[in-house]
């Protein structure tokens, strides 16, 4: 995961937001240190983790922010936002009210971050199938009518964690370059 000496070309700050409980520390854990945890205090307090991977033959650091536990509505603070050059917004697909919350996320980001920040909704849990409670499709819409990136992924079985990671740094890239 990174040779620590090597030169940094880019560092990209991202965000993780949405619902307690959905999964925003796991994917984390899943993508920096490639870990995970069914007991969910286990990263409580970090503020945010980096991993360094390479794009176009040129090291980005990410830098992505957990919100450890700040999730009721309006508690997060602008100073977690400031700087963020991309987003992750997160739901369970096994709890329709986490979907349902997604547009309160989506204007509270968009009020706080900068107007070009590329967002990413995640349904997490998608291990969790026989408890679907969110229809794909319902996600897609509302992504494609928001202008937004949208993904599925299992921080448990470590389905689309990378690729996800992989969008919103790869899109970023693009736009910086
Ligand atoms: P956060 O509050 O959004 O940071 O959520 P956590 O990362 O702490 O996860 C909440 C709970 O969901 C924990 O018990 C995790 O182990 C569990 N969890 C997270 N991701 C997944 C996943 O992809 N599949 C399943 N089945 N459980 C998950
Ligand atoms: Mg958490």
């Amino acid at each position: 995961y990174g040779d620590p000496s090597q030169k940094i070309d880019y560092v990209f700050k991202v965000v993780l937001i949405g619902d307690s409980a959905v999964g925003k520390s796991q994917i984390l854990a899943r993508f920096a240190r490639n870990e995970f945890s069914l007991d969910s205090k286990a990263t409580i307090g970090v503020e945010f983790q980096t991993r360094t991977l390479v794009i176009e033959h040129k090291s980005v650091k990410a830098q992505i922010w957990d919100t450890a536990g700040q999730e009721r509505y309006r508690a997060v603070t602008s100073a977690y936002y400031r700087g963020a050059v991309g987003a992750m917004l997160v739901y369970d697909i096994t709890k329709r009210q986490t979907f349902d919350h997604i547009p309160r996320w989506l204007e509270e980001l968009r009020g706080h971050a900068d107007k070009n920040i590329v967002i990413i909704l995640i349904g997490n849990k998608s291990d969790l199938e026989n408890q679907r409670a969110v229809p794909t499709e319902d996600a897609k819409e509302f992504a494609q009518k928001e202008g937004l990136f949208f993904l599925e992924t299992s921080a448990l079985e470590a389905t689309n964690v990378e690729t996800a990671f992989l969008t919103v740094l790869t899109e970023i890239f693009n736009i910086v370059n």
